[in-house]
C-alpha cells in the first residue's frame, strides 16, 4: 500500500515513557513516509533549560508559563536538550498545566500541515491529537530502557552507574504518569509496540506494519462511508 502518495493527511502520534525508542522510530517514520517531525519533548527541555540557564526555580508554575508563550523554534535548537539535565528539568516543567496550555497551539498547528506529520510525547494521542490516524505506543520494561541509556551513555565516554540510571528511569515515570495534567498513559485507541525484546530495525519494521495496516484501515472506512 503507497501511504506516501495519499491525499488524507497521514497524522502519526507517538507516545510512550522514557528512552523506549520513540524517538528514533519517530524519526525513521517521517523519513520513511516523507512528513516532517516535531519531537515534543524538545518543548519542555528548552523551557526548563532556559528557566535553569537565568536562574529560575522550575517548580514556579506562572515564571515557566511565560517562557513557554515566549518559547522561539530557534531555542530548539541548543545541543544541551538532548542531554540527561534538560530531561530532568523538563519532566519538572511538564507537571505545570499553564505550561501545557502554552504549548497546545503550536503542537496542534504543527500535526495540522497539510500532508500530515509526526509527533512524539507523552499526551500526543490522548490530548494535542485525539483524532490522529494513528497512534502508537512504544514502550519498555525499565530494566531495558535503563540499561540502553546505560550503554548510550558509556558509548559517550560518560561514568554512569546502571543502578542511578534505572532509579532515575522509574522516577521519571511516576512523575510523568502520576501528574494531574496529560499523564502519560497509551489512548484507548493506541497500538502498543513493546520494544524490550527488539532491536532497532525489528522495532523500526513493526512500526511502519503498525501504520500500513492501522491507517490502510482508516482509508478504507472513509471510502465506505464516502460510497454508502
Ligand atoms: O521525551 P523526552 O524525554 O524528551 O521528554 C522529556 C520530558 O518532557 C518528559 O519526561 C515529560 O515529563 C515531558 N514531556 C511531556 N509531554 C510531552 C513530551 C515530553 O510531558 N508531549
Amino acid at each position: 500500500m503507497d501511504l506516501k502518495r495519499g491525499r488524507e493527511p497521514l497524522v502519526i502520534a507517538i507516545d510512550g515513557p522514557a528512552a523506549a525508542g520513540k524517538g528514533t522510530i519517530a524519526t525513521r517514520l517521517a523519513d520513511h513516509f516523507g512528513l516532517p517531525h516535531l519531537d515534543t519533548g524538545l518543548l519542555y527541555r528548552a523551557i526548563g533549560r532556559i528557566m535553569a540557564d537565568r536562574g529560575f526555580d522550575v517548580d514556579n508554575e506562572d515564571l515557566a508559563a511565560v517562557i513557554a508563550e515566549n518559547l522561539d523554534p530557534d531555542d530548539l535548537r541548543d545541543p544541551r536538550l538532548r542531554g540527561h539535565e534538560a530531561g530532568e528539568l523538563a519532566s519538572r516543567v511538564a507537571v505545570h498545566q499553564k505550561v501545557r496550555a502554552a504549548l497546545v497551539r503550536f503542537q496542534r498547528e504543527f500535526a495540522g500541515r497539510d500532508r500530515g506529520a509526526v509527533l512524539d510525547g507523552r499526551d500526543i494521542g490522548t490530548v494535542i491529537c485525539p483524532d490522529a490516524t494513528v497512534k502508537i505506543y512504544v514502550t519498555a520494561s525499565a530494566e531495558v530502557r535503563a540499561r540502553r541509556r546505560t550503554d548510550e551513555l558509556l558509548a559517550k565516554g560518560r561514568d554512569v552507574d546502571y543502578a542511578r540510571i534505572l532509579s532515575e528511569i522509574r522516577s521519571r515515570d511516576a512523575r510523568d504518569s502520576g501528574r494531574a495534567t496529560a499523564p502519560l498513559k497509551a489512548a484507548d485507541d493506541a497500538v502498543r509496540l513493546d520494544t524490550s525484546d527488539l532491536d532497532r530495525e525489528a522495532a523500526f519494521a513493526e512500526a511502519v506494519a503498525i501504520v500500513e495496516r492501522v491507517a490502510g484501515n482508516s482509508t478504507a472506512e472513509r471510502t465506505s462511508f464516502r460510497s454508502t
